[in-house]
């Protein structure tokens, strides 16, 4: 096989969560620059229309699809739309996530739900919806978008930590499950990276503690996250499943 042609995804389908901006977004793009026909699925139907816009600039095999990933019983047909339109889906990208700050001394329960739903039930629901029609295929690949925090401890937003080592654990335990099926399963570890949720951070003591500790000197793009992504969701990657790969400038080995 010629080197690109290990990376191309021309006739894949992939669905993202969390399409319509940041760093799904800038997977969205990428993986559809490969040749994907992609399917964004989030809840702002603005958001949603111009980054399938941008999509169908490229291929127009794309659409958008208007999902809340804490709604359970949105979840299967929200896939079976995409798969009406699109075909079964090939890569699913798990990247819709929230945080809500608030220590474990003060923080709510239902501010807690509501992380684990997004970042952590979510995933695996679809994961699963996903995983039983890529199993009856004999092929597929999901990509879980987990966090630094993953791995380190967090007194701002334990509910977001947890959610996030959940998803390196349940990558894992997925990855062992599916592999005999054909089913790759990985995590993406962005380190700091511009979106909206880290916007607010500029400006800060903090945001400049961050400058300072990532080898690279700055926050990565969300369009730099597209890389692993295509990678994690093509044919270069059939041997590489429960892996992590960070995409950080080097934050968590300083
Ligand atoms: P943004 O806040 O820019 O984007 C979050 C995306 O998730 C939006 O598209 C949003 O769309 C979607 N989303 C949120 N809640 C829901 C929901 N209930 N249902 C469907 N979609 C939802 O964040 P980032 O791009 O920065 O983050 C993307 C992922 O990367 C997250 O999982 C985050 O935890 C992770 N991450 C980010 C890092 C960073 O530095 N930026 C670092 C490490 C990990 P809408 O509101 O329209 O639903």
């Amino acid at each position: 096989m010629a080197a690109l042609e290990m990376f191309n995804l021309d006739g894949r389908v992939a669905a993202v969560t969390g399409g319509n901006g940041g760093i799904g977004r800038g997977i969205a793009l990428g993986l559809t620059a490969a040749g994907a026909a992609v399917a964004v699925l989030a809840r702002n139907h603005e958001k949603n229309q111009a980054v399938l816009d941008e999509l169908r600039a490229i291929n127009s095999a794309a659409i958008a699809v208007r999902l809340d990933v804490t709604d359970r019983a949105a979840l299967a047909p929200a896939m079976a739309q995409v798969e009406r339109a699109l075909g079964p889906v090939d890569i699913l990208v798990n990247n819709a996530g929230i945080a809500i700050p608030g220590g474990a001394l003060k923080a709510e329960a239902a501010a807690w739900d509501r992380v684990l739903e997004t970042n952590l039930n979510a995933s695996f629901l679809l994961s699963q919806i996903a995983a039983r029609s890529m199993a009856a295929r004999k092929r597929g690949k999901i990509i879980n978008i987990a966090s630094e925090y993953s791995h380190f401890g967090n007194s701002i937003a334990p509910s977001y930590a947890a959610s996030k080592g959940g998803l390196i654990q349940l990558t894992r335990s997925m990855a062992v499950e599916l592999a005999p099926h054909n089913i790759q399963v990985n995590a993406i570890v962005p380190g700091w990276i511009e979106s909206e949720m880290t916007a607010p951070m500029k400006g800060r003591p903090f945001y400049d503690e961050i400058i300072r500790r990532t080898p690279a000197g700055r926050l990565g793009t969300p369009e730099e996250c597209a890389g692993a992504a295509i990678f994690l969701a093509s044919r270069a990657s059939g041997f590489v499943t429960g892996a992590t790969i960070f995409v950080d400038g080097g934050y968590a080995i300083r």
